[in-house]
């Protein structure tokens, strides 16, 4: 459905001027029900139990622009059913757009997804979507880039409390013996999730336990969370070790931490072009030299210099846009920007081999904010919407186009720096 009107708008022909859920407890208009929320009658975040989701979020939208003075209009038009955001979000006032641009197509050559791709780009970065088509055009004039997924894990960590080391070594050894007994638990919560490891770690009197699990195409957070809790169960039935927390934070989630740019979390991703000077030339106005030595000096001494966790350019903006766009969550960008990107002369110079390695892309194409019409739409421009065949299969092609996108936009702005183009392009653009 559109809501294009607000229901405080007094439209007795829009249904969205609610009167009420049929059959609800309460009955009033949006701006009634804000003043019974203010007047400690009504609870904010309970609304939807009285009155239809449209309703509550506009009565929502009455209190704020009351106290605040803000103007909601804009927030309250949006293109789905309040109701169907109601696992994504909660006391919902509307939506915040954000613009959509579309780039490629890029031909991707990888493990679960083989073509002509574009991907959709969600930023309010002028430049941004011009710079990764740009990268795009360069990927294709070489005939495409490769891509593979190396590894996919999506991890959760739960702490324990033990005497001391004699009893962490005695839990230790017990997990050890008895993996096979801990997957059946994890996997009786889950019809799509595998478990694959269980990594010990011990800090004096915390044992920590880091599951990984192969979720298919769910990000698999929610996943991981639920399954690790029933082995947990299982943990402190049979060993004296004590739960402290369900997420230890050796997760590591939504967290900048070497341990994901190491050992990897979600999906580890890689893609790779080689590229003939004269495309360079042409198209970026660089050689494979110049491109090679930015990336040198920029991208590893000066990421080394600043003890980065991301040795690249601009990975998180095309992380961050994709991920938008396709209704991943916005916070896991921070393990996205764990990529390094490498460059290589090759052939005395005819050509540059270029490749971006993405340790810790978390991505769905089932679950999370996948479903929302929009998002679901961005999944569809990639033709990964759903469920995989095999399970898993749209959440890696996913992985391999975004890679790809970041590939193109590294090029993209190593192409700017090295032609000294980037202030340029930017004033050209408007900012
Ligand atoms: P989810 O929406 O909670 O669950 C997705 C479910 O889809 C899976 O559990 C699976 O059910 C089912 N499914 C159907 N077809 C599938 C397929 N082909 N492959 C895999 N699963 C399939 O999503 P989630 O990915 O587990 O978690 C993502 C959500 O977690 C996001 O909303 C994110 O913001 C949130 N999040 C949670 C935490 C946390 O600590 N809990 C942390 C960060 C983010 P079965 O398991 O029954 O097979």
């Amino acid at each position: 459905m559109t809501n294009d009107s607000d229901p405080g708008d007094s439209n007795p022909s829009d249904p969205n001027d609610s009167e009420g859920t049929p059959g609800s407890d309460l009955e009033g208009k949006p701006a009634d029900l804000a003043d019974r929320v203010a007047s400690g009658d009504l609870r904010l975040h309970e609304l939807e139990v009285h009155v239809d989701h449209e309703t509550a979020a506009a009565a929502r939208r009455h209190l704020l622009e009351r106290e605040t003075d803000a103007d909601l209009d804009a927030v309250g038009k949006y293109s789905f059913a309040a109701a169907d955001a109601e696992p994504n979000i909660e006391n919902m006032i509307g939506a915040v757009g954000v613009p959509v641009g579309i780039a490629g197509p890029v031909s991707v050559a990888g493990g679960a997804v083989e073509g002509e791709k574009y991907l959709p780009l969600a930023t309010t970065e002028g430049a941004l979507v011009a710079s990764v088509n740009r990268g795009c055009g360069v990927i294709r004039e070489s005939g495409g880039a490769n891509a593979r997924i190396l590894k996919s894990r999506m991890t959760r960590a739960p702490v324990f409390r033990v005497a001391d080391v004699t009893e962490a070594e005695r839990v230790v050894s017990w997990v050890r013996g008895h993996t096979d007994g801990l997957r059946d638990v994890a996997e009786g919560t889950t019809s799509h999730g595998e478990l694959v490891e269980v990594t010990p770690y011990v800090v004096g009197d915390s044992v920590f336990l880091r599951f990984g699990y192969d979720t298919k195409d769910a990000m698999g957070m929610n996943m991981a969370t639920i399954a690790t809790q029933a082995a947990c169960d299982r943990i402190e039935e049979e060993t004296p070790a004590e739960l402290v927390a369900l997420s230890g934070n050796l997760c590591t989630d939504k967290k900048p931490a070497a341990i994901n740019a190491v050992e990897g979390r979600g999906r580890s991703v890689t893609a790779d072009v080689e590229i003939d000077r004269e495309v360079l030339e042409d198209r970026l106005h660089t050689t494979p030299e110049a491109i090679d030595a930015i990336n040198t000096r920029k991208n590893l001494v000066g990421s080394a210099k600043a003890a980065s966790l991301g040795f690249n350019a601009q990975a998180a903006n095309v992380v961050a846009a994709a991920f938008l766009a396709t209704g991943q969550d916005g916070a896991q960008v921070v393990e996205g920007a764990n990529t390094i990107t490498t460059t290589d002369v090759r052939e005395a110079g005819e050509t540059l081999y270029a490749s971006v390695s993405l340790a810790s892309l978390e991505v769905g194409t089932v679950g999370g904010g996948t479903k929302l019409p929009t998002q679901a739409a961005g999944l569809d421009v990639v033709g990964v919407r759903g469920g995989g065949d095999p399970a898993g299969s749209n959440a890696d092609a996913l992985a391999e186009v975004i890679s790809v996108g970041v590939l193109a936009g590294e090029l993209s702005l190593l192409g700017a720096l090295a032609s000294r183009h980037l202030s340029s392009a930017h004033e050209q653009l408007g900012r």
